[in-house]
């Protein structure tokens, strides 16, 4: 937007870095109904601002525009937007609106056209603004290109499943159902509020397998762990969903834009939150978590691995072993990523080493497995039973003249 021609006006406005423009919640009427041009500087836009799940979903430069919800629609503000350093705008509000578009013929024009682009992006994708009032244009251009086509595929969703995948038809069923409950999610890209069956806490455990798969007594947690908005289909694992970056949502919307006729069906409200889970939709959940996590979150790598790895086991419970090591694979790959990359802490330090020793040894890669188990072992602020099982499973590999 030429802003050359608008910095005469009147109505220009100054706010000092640090100073909230305006806040989530305002109702119309309530401080002001205005929206503003950025002239100079810049502004920050959050969610839940100063709250413990605050998230900047935008940070707007000179030419961007925001508020304009609740100028021509009357709507409470979906978000708080605070300077990033001094800035200067211009503000359009119900007093000046009629003047400034009968005077600003061509501010006008610009500012019809970027609304009708941003509402032409959100109806191709969702069909719905989900709140947010202005994202970053620059995330169209980044994603667009992406070619999900790319990857071998067999299956009914194409781009989605890897070679090698089928349809496994197979339905989970709790042995005891009364643990499971619904869990009401809100969808941290979309503001979808959906619920999920979840197991409840303190379950009992019957102990872990070697690659730190937990056991409970009448549930399996595994079938209850991976999320799938029924909106717009971001994806991830419970504990780390509400995590998802906001800011993403247009590039969230590019990928899933293929996938969305082809698995809506699958992830209705009313079949998310029954106790009996599907295989074919949770390996549908799992692998589209696989797409979101790179999107979505800022570092992805641990989330990656962990999803592999619920895929491998996910695999092996439909007794598809050729399958369940392709994925494991995948997972010791995304494990030694993480390793490298992620800052974790001490104790889960060791169990990532104790975890990439088993899965190395699973897949008779006795060199990493060696590596790993002896790290995990030698961890001295680690947990005892994680450095006794690298031990034991170290002695085993020298019995048997693996090491
Ligand atoms: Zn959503």
């Amino acid at each position: 937007m030429d802003l050359t021609m608008l910095k005469n006006l009147s109505n220009r406005v100054n706010f000092k870095s640090g100073q909230i423009i305006l806040e989530e919640g305002d109702q119309p009427g309530e401080k002001s109904d205005a929206m503003y041009i950025i002239l100079a500087g810049s502004v920050d836009v959050y969610k839940n601002f100063k709250k413990p799940n605050e998230v900047k979903i935008a940070t707007l430069t000179s030419g961007s525009f925001f508020g304009e919800m609740a100028l021509f629609l009357n709507k409470t503000r979906t978000a708080t937007v605070v300077a990033a350093e001094d800035v200067m705008m211009l503000e359009i509000n119900r007093e000046n609106a009629y003047g400034f578009f009968e005077k600003q013929p061509e501010a006008t024009y610009l500012l019809i056209r970027t609304l009708c682009t941003r509402l032409e992006h959100l109806t191709n994708f969702y069909g719905n603004a989900g709140g947010v009032q202005s994202a970053p244009e620059s995330n169209f251009e980044e994603t667009v290109d992406r070619k999900l086509d790319e990857k071998q595929t067999s299956s009914h969703i194409p781009g989605l499943f890897p070679k090698g995948h089928k349809k496994y038809n197979r339905t989970y069923e709790p042995r005891e159902p009364f643990q499971i409950y619904e869990k009401r999610y809100t969808c941290p890209m979309c503001d979808k509020v959906f619920g999920a069956a979840t197991v409840k806490a303190n379950q009992k455990s019957e102990g872990m397998d070697r690659d730190m798969r937990q056991r409970f007594k009448g549930v399996d947690t595994l079938y209850y762990e991976s999320v799938t908005c029924p909106s717009c289909l971001f994806s991830s694992l419970e504990n780390t969903f509400v995590k998802g970056v906001a800011s993403k949502y247009n590039a969230l919307n590019i990928a899933m834009r293929e996938f969305l006729p082809l698995v809506k069906d699958m992830f209705d409200e009313k079949s998310i939150a029954q106790p009996g889970v599907n295989a074919d939709r949770l390996f549908t959940s799992l692998y589209l978590g696989l797409e979101c996590a790179p999107i979505c979150y800022y570092r992805p790598e641990m989330l990656i691995a962990r999803i592999w790895m619920r895929i491998s086991w996910l695999y092996s419970d439909c007794a598809d072993e050729v399958m369940s090591r392709f994925a494991a694979e995948n997972a010791q790959d995304a494990y030694l990523i993480a390793y490298e990359k992620s800052d974790i802490s001490s104790q889960q330090l060791q169990q990532l080493q104790l975890l990439i020793g088993e899965l190395s040894f699973r897949l008779e890669d006795y060199k990493n497995a060696q590596r790993f188990l002896y790290y995990a072992k030698v961890r001295e602020q680690g947990s005892p039973v994680y450095r006794n099982q690298a031990e034991d499973r170290l002695d085993e590999m020298k019995a048997k003249g693996l090491s």
